[in-house]
């Protein structure tokens, strides 16, 4: 809400005049308008940040089947096979992300935590393999599901195009 500084009245958030005494909120709305704008900006990032670090872990994928690979004399097996299409999964995800960051991130955590999930089914000492890498990439894209949100609601208020 916003409280008129003339008549102590309270109006809506998108008024454009009191509705009472009809005194102008040019320079509120203008005001209003930067920090929406300052905070659309931020939310972007956060969206581009998860789909940078998507990116990190498509090329993570990438370098551990090539490793994998290379130590087993450039053979193509299923384990090099799945790690390549690893690699276009997460590059999807990545230009998902900027697209809705929301959807492709609440989609990656539950990927990547069935995937870790699995992996340490199989072997435990598994999940503290790259942690540091784990808990970037988990508040990233926490981070970027809560900034999906909010910008998609900024959109409905018409605050961002
Ligand atoms: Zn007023």
């Amino acid at each position: 809400m916003i409280k008129c500084s003339q008549c102590g009245i309270e109006n809506a958030m998108t008024a454009q005049f009191c509705g009472t005494c009809g005194c102008s909120f040019e320079s509120i709305q203008a005001e209003l308008n930067e920090a929406y704008q300052e905070e659309a900006e931020l939310l972007r990032r956060q969206a581009k940040n998860a789909s940078g670090w998507l990116m990190v872990v498509a090329g993570l994928q990438g370098a551990s089947g090539a490793l994998y690979s290379l130590t087993r004399g450039g053979e193509f097996d299923i384990v090099v096979g799945a790690s390549m299409a690893m690699v276009v999964l997460f590059l999807g995800l990545a230009i998902w992300a900027r697209r809705n960051p929301a959807a492709a991130s609440i989609v990656t955590l539950v990927l990547l935590g069935s995937m870790w999930l699995v992996e340490a089914i199989a072997d435990p000492t598994s999940l503290f393999r790259g942690i540091i890498i784990k808990i970037i990439v988990i508040v990233v894209l926490t981070r970027a599901i809560k900034a999906g949100i909010r910008y998609r609601e900024l959109q409905r208020e018409g605050r961002v195009t």
